[in-house]
């Protein structure tokens, strides 16, 4: 029999702060004591269902971190965070009977693994007569209320945005974190963060990351706070420079539920009010589009959960890509492709488990049209190693990019990795600091080294096939072989063979 008194489960998950979290409020309000707890769910670490993406490398030593903040901000406010391992519904049985709880609340997540889980788990508690609710702590509006005007799912993002904006007006002010938290009678004991050993060992690779991030939520208005201050006035300007620091840096923090978008969301939208952004609205406005673009790309996994596995165009699905060639991903993992923009950005992702979004496209148009390797190995390189890998944008970006998405770049468009380098890194800037390597090549033969006349690279002490490696394939070259594996997806069955063997040009 559940008591007024007994205590309530706040079940953290993507949402590890205080302030703008709907469950914790929810928890708060109640006569009970408040219990915060984690689970470190063991179907998240198992990788042999195709469905579970466990979290990468990078992913779990942010986790620590954003738990450790978590942790020490609720001890702050006389309460604690309890950690658990095992399948989420077994953790979940277990504190319920050690501590009477009645009531058990969490913020939804999108994830088709996720989804499945808190239904089975919430009709279980349901049908033991535990309360059990769920709320929206992470996206501006939830996937099955955006739809066309005959009632579908949206597949272009224009009118996606136009639809949100027209509602944005009507978000609720964010929360602020509850006052104060309840303990329960008595505490469980609670497994230790060390325990869980989401950080690496040796060897460490994890320098560089804590030389950039700051985990938690202090760490999230740190970086909110400089965007609102400084980047946000030159954002449109900026945002597709990666040799400046143009964007927010949000992603992880948002990717981990350290501040939601309606608080980002709210905070741009106060500066464009109180006239600080005077002029400048644009460039704020083209901010509030990207934020848009996550919520497009939870809406497409939550209308298409085969987004991470399956193309959503199913034309790809005989896309004929190169047999996978393990010497040519581990060039592009490596960062040693011979196209200076490229390396430079895969370099980024490996030192600071983040990539600017215009080299994420970059890099990932290299690999799935220069070097015609699936989409998904890159989707899973990035998964591993980025801090903000998110089963939606990551998905979502990736089918984007090889074209076979939902409003994606269309397959024909085949990014230039020395144009786009010379266009968005015009001093090379970016590339001198990832590639140290080229740091003496003149401005003019950064982005294309091969050309440089043999005086020039031996006055920088450069040495192409030693210093830094021959390029992998000759992009004009490259371009040729994608669209003619592009056209075997365009024409009849018939054809296909004949265009797959073009394609592959004697290569595999
Ligand atoms: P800002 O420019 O400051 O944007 C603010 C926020 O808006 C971001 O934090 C992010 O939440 C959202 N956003 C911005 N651009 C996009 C976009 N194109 N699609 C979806 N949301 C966007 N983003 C992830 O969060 N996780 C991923 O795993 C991920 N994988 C990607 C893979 C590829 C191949 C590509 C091309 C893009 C990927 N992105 C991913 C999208 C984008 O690159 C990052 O969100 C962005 O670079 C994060 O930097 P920022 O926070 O400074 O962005």
């Amino acid at each position: 029999m559940c008591a007024k008194t007994s205590p309530t489960i706040v079940w953290f998950r993507q949402d590890l702060r205080l302030a703008d979290n709907p469950a914790l409020q929810a928890a708060s309000r109640g006569d009970g004591g408040v219990i915060p707890l984690f689970i470190l769910d063991d179907a998240d670490l198992d990788d042999a269902d195709d469905m579970a993406w466990p979290p990468g490398g990078a992913s779990r030593w942010w986790l620590h971190h954003a738990l450790a903040a978590l942790s020490l901000a609720l001890a702050e406010g006389g309460s604690r965070l309890l950690l658990r391992r095992g399948p989420a519904a077994t953790a979940l049985d277990r504190v319920i009977e050690q501590t009477g709880a009645c009531r058990v609340v969490w913020n939804r997540c999108y994830e088709p693994a996720a989804i499945a889980r808190d239904t089975d788990i919430k009709a279980r508690l349901t049908d033991r007569g535990i309360d059990a609710e769920s709320f929206n702590g992470s996206l501006l509006f939830e996937p099955w209320t955006v739809r066309t005007n005959d009632g579908q799912p949206f597949r272009v993002y224009t009118p996606f945005w136009k639809a949100c904006r027209a509602r944005t007006d009507g978000l609720a002010a964010a929360l602020p974190a509850p006052s104060a938290l309840t303990p329960p009678d008595h505490w469980p004991d609670s497994d230790t963060l060390a325990a869980w050993r989401l950080l690496p060992v040796a060897p460490d690779w994890a320098a560089g990351l804590r030389a950039t991030w700051t985990p938690g939520e202090a760490g999230a208005h740190e970086r909110l706070q400089a965007l609102l201050d400084d980047r946000l006035a030159r954002y449109a300007d900026q945002r597709n420079r990666p040799d400046k620091d143009g964007t927010s840096g949000l992603s992880p923090h948002l990717r981990w539920g350290e501040i939601g978008p309606r608080q980002v969301w709210q905070a741009v939208q106060a500066r464009l009010e109180n006239g600080t952004l005077a002029g400048r609205e644009a460039q704020a406005e083209t901010f509030l589009k990207e934020l848009v673009w996550r919520e497009f790309s939870y809406n497409l996994l939550y209308h298409f959960p085969d987004m991470p596995q399956r193309p959503l165009n199913p034309r790809f699905n005989d896309f004929p890509y190169r047999a996978t060639d393990d010497a040519l991903l581990r060039a592009w993992q490596h960062g040693r492709t011979g196209y200076p923009i490229v390396d430079a950005g895969m370099r980024q992702l490996w030192h600071i488990g983040w990539m600017h979004n215009r080299v994420r496209m970059i890099t990932a148009s290299f690999l799935v049209k220069d070097l015609l390797l699936p989409w998904r190995l890159g989707e899973a390189w990035f998964w591993d190693t980025l801090v903000d890998a998110d089963l939606a944008n990551n998905s979502a970006s990736w089918q984007w990019v090889a074209g076979c998405g939902a409003d994606a770049a269309p397959y024909f468009r085949i990014f230039n990795p020395v144009l786009q380098g010379e266009k968005f890194d015009p001093n090379g800037d970016y590339v001198r600091r990832w590639v140290p390597e080229l740091k003496d090549v003149p401005n003019t033969h950064i982005h294309r080294p091969w050309e440089a006349p043999p005086a020039v690279l031996d006055k920088a002490g450069f040495v192409l096939g030693q210093t830094y490696p021959h390029r992998l394939v000759d992009h004009r070259e490259a371009r040729q072989h994608a669209l003619a594996a592009f056209e075997a997806v365009k024409q009849p069955a018939a054809d296909t063979a004949r265009l797959v063997k073009r394609a592959a040009g004697g290569r595999r």
